[in-house]
């Protein structure tokens, strides 16, 4: 059986990292949850925390990470920002977690229908928001299957195409920007994945072609 992080992490796989998140997510699905000490993890995690995955995750209120992959304290570094958006604080974030805390597995993961995607199907631009939009419309670039009139958000199909494009790009962007973190996918001391998480059944697909573990 899974034992928390801070006492085996350090042994543990980007491999082993994501077989650990594909049990949690379906425990999740299956509506059940490992029984959790929260006052013997408060008591664990005071001084020092040993994350064994990262996420850059969209801020969406349907998409908790810990929650969905039935994780406690000290177990998931999470980076949310509408849209799962590699911006270069994000990707500090990232580096931190990684080369710093030891965490083994970056999990870059979108969501059905977001709303940061439909956004920039559209070209929508208001406040800052358009700072995001600008981060995600390379992905509308590399989708080259789908009519000019049919690209906006009323289109369920292009959104999905972009949401998965967008997965990829912001791994992409990543790996671009991040000496450290291409650095340690090289050496195999962590492992990189997408995924899209399901807003109606809380099952979250991983993206096998973007897996580098
Ligand atoms: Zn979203």
């Amino acid at each position: 059986m899974y034992k928390h992080p801070l006492i085996d992490r350090d042994k543990m796989t980007p491999a082993e990292a994501l077989d650990i998140l594909i049990e949690g997510n379906h425990r999740f699905i299956n509506n059940y949850s490992v029984e959790k000490d929260f006052q013997s993890l408060l008591r664990i995690t005071r001084d020092k925390q040993h994350p064994f995955a990262s996420f850059l995750s969209c801020s969406d209120s349907r998409a908790p990470v810990e929650l969905v992959f039935d994780q406690a304290l000290g177990d998931i570094f999470s980076v949310r920002l509408a849209g799962n958006i590699a911006s270069d604080k994000a990707v500090g974030s990232l580096e931190f977690s990684s080369k710093y805390l030891g965490s083994k597995l970056i999990v870059v993961m979108g969501h059905t229908s977001c709303g940061a995607v439909k956004a920039a199907c559209d070209d929508f631009k208001d406040g800052h928001i358009g700072e995001i939009i600008n981060l995600i419309k390379p992905s509308i670039r590399h989708e080259k299957t789908i009519a000019a009139e049919q690209r906006n958000s009323k289109n369920p199909d292009f959104v999905e195409k972009i949401n998965a494009l967008n997965v990829k790009y912001q791994i992409d962007s990543i790996i671009r920007m991040s000496d450290i973190i291409a650095d340690m996918i090289e050496s195999r001391e962590i492992g990189i994945i997408g995924g899209i998480y399901d807003l109606e059944t809380g099952k979250v697909k991983f993206l096998e072609d973007t897996l580098k573990v």
